[in-house]
């Protein structure tokens, strides 16, 4: 059969292709576990710590199990629970809001900046408020969320914070890599999570996670709660933990990984840049936070209602194209989250979930696929 490279579909991400481009640190990488065959806490997680804190400038990296367990330890270190009120964005993906519930606090929904998509620091105020009027739930803590690459923002968070004494904690499962004011994220708030899964910008060939913080007891805290909350020893219990761990293979992965991850950043800005150039008249492409660099997990745009989604996600399905929805249903919508939902309306959130759409951006897409996905949303839209 006849073809040119361009009548072949374009994979959303391809694992495949940066196995190939890497393969040769990361066969090295695989055969030393195998050789030594520490295969949980083995050395290279603790090599991996040193490269991810220096990477980011946190004082402390804790690799753990998964992002969601990252969350969840920097949760039970501060002893989060029932009648605690854990305020966090209602756009984002679900683990956010499972962490809070499975410790028995209750999520508090934030909405979102509509051009950003990322947590909105005004309604914040006035959920935090809420809250204290009710009088039913302690307000401890907030998540804030890098949504899709891009960081909150934290200065402006953090001031909320500070004035109502919550916990601050980066979900920064997303956006490791992103910069805000000329430092990367892992330092912004009191604990940052981030996470290892294979499709995240930073993904290892598992579930993965690691935290970060400049605090000494936190992080004795989070080795001691990822290992069954072991003392010195680790026949002694201390508290009640989780196994938590992070294996060492998939340290071994990311730090093969680690080596190219400044490139791979440097190609999703260059996919981004040609979006933003060839689709920004046709639809409403992302808006940046101010000085900050994106690690671009995903690349959304905004269509004008969900039948127009629809129609555009068909076209695109047709031409090759792939494409997704983050997220069709806010997590005060969820039927898991719905009855914790103390009803406030979060209209930007609603919104987005109805008409937004992600395009294919990740750092084996090539240029010419890039344009590609341009060519064929441009064909659709007229
Ligand atoms: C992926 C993700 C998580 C959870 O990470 P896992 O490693 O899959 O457990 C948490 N929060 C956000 C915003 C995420 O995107």
């Amino acid at each position: 059969m006849a073809h040119s490279t361009s009548s072949l579909a374009i994979p959303f991400l391809d694992l495949k292709a940066q196995q190939a481009r890497i393969a040769h640190a990361l066969r090295p990488r695989l055969d030393a576990v195998l050789a030594h065959c520490q295969f949980v806490l083995g050395p290279e997680v603790a090599e991996l710590e040193g490269r991810l804190a220096a990477y980011c400038g946190a004082r402390h990296c804790v690799g753990v199990s998964s992002g969601t367990d990252a969350l969840q330890i920097a949760m039970m270190a501060e002893g989060i629970g029932p009648g605690d009120a854990v305020f966090l964005p209602a756009f984002t993906y679900t683990a956010t809001a499972e962490v809070p519930l499975v410790l028995g606090a209750t999520p508090v929904f934030v909405d979102v900046d509509p051009r950003t998509f990322q947590i909105d620091p005004a309604h914040l105020a006035a959920r935090v408020a809420e809250v204290r009027a009710a009088g039913r739930l302690r307000p401890r803590a907030l998540v804030g969320v890098d949504l899709f690459g891009q960081p909150a923002d934290w200065p402006a968070l953090n001031r909320i914070a500070e004035a109502e004494d919550l916990f601050t904690l980066d979900d920064c499962a997303q956006s490791f890599g992103a910069v805000l004011h000329g430092a990367r994220l892992g330092t912004q708030a009191q604990a940052t999570a981030t996470s290892f899964f294979p499709s995240k910008p930073l993904g290892a060939y598992g579930d993965g996670g690691a935290l970060f913080t400049d605090d000494d007891s936190r992080a004795a805290l989070y080795r001691s709660l990822r290992s069954h909350g072991e003392g010195t020893t680790r026949y002694q219990v201390l508290r009640t933990g989780m196994n938590g761990r992070l294996d060492t293979v998939q340290a071994a992965v990311l730090l093969a990984k680690l080596d190219v991850f400044d490139d791979e950043l440097a190609v999703r800005e260059r996919i981004a840049g040609v979006y933003d150039r060839r689709l920004g008249n046709a639809v409403t492409t992302p808006a940046r936070v101010p000085d900050s660099a994106n690690a671009w997990a995903v690349y959304s745009v905004l269509l004008l209602d969900g039948a127009d989604r629809a129609r555009v996600q068909a076209a695109l399905r047709d031409a090759g194209v792939p494409s997704a929805i983050y997220y069709p249903l806010p997590l005060h919508r969820q039927p898991a989250y719905a009855a914790h939902h103390d009803g406030a309306a979060l209209p930007v959130s609603d919104d987005l979930s109805a008409r937004i759409l992600a395009l294919p951006i990740h750092p084996d897409l090539s240029m010419a696929d890039a344009e590609r996905v341009c060519d064929a949303m441009l064909a659709t839209l007229g």
